[in-house]
């Protein structure tokens, strides 16, 4: 069975970063990537475990170098996914990237055999309800991650697999039989 680099990409507020912990959780063989961003940590997160937190001349700085496998920016902050700490992931096991659709494509150019997931929403109202539940923005923040969310599902053609985030439990185990299949083939 071959190692595999899984795009888990959808609108903010879908349920990825869920998703992501679920999967990783219940598969010791799957790392999630962690990428650098250069927007404030939230709480409860720490450096080097959601995210690297770095500066914008740090991040600029890693671009100079051809340190990332892509990046983008979007809400007024920088991100990107470290190349070196995914090779060396892949190595050990499958990779899970967390990442928007433009960086999803990206990954796929320079990897056709990514496999690239898109998380949709049951409805755009339950996303609202989502985000101000997880009460991690402001509402003016909430409303700009809401506005991009069409731009995201946009994409949904021209990623391999549609996964509805309804029911948890249902879309982790969605994903898990996506991966099963995928590695043996
Ligand atoms: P994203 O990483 O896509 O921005 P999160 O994983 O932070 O989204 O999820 C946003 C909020 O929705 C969180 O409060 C999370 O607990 C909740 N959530 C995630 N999946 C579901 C689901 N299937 N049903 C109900 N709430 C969910
Ligand atoms: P958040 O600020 O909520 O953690 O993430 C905002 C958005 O950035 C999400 O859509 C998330 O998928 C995306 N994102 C996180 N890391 C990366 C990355 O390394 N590259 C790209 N292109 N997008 C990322």
């Amino acid at each position: 069975m071959r190692n595999v680099l899984i795009v888990l990409s959808g609108p903010s507020g879908v349920g990825k970063g869920t998703i992501a912990k679920l999967l990783t959780e219940r598969n010791e063989n799957l790392f999630l990537s962690i990428s650098c961003t250069t927007r404030k940590m939230r709480e409860g997160e720490r450096d080097g475990k959601e995210y690297f937190f770095i500066t914008k001349e740090k991040f600029l700085q890693k671009i100079e170098n051809n340190g990332f496998l892509e990046y983008s920016s979007h809400f007024d902050n920088f991100y990107g996914t470290p190349k070196q700490f995914v090779h060396e992931k892949l190595e050990g096991g499958d990779v899970l990237l967390e990442i928007d659709v433009n960086g999803g494509l990206e990954v796929k150019k320079n990897y056709p055999s990514a496999i690239l997931l898109m998380v949709v929403p049951p409805s755009i109202e339950e996303v609202r309800r989502r985000l101000i539940s997880r009460n991690t923005e402001t509402v003016e923040q909430i409303e700009n991650r809401l506005s991009r969310m069409e731009y995201e599902l946009s994409k949904k053609e021209l990623y391999d697999y549609t996964v509805i985030n309804d029911d948890l439990l249902t879309a982790v185990a969605e994903i898990e039989d996506i991966i099963k299949k995928e590695k043996s083939r």
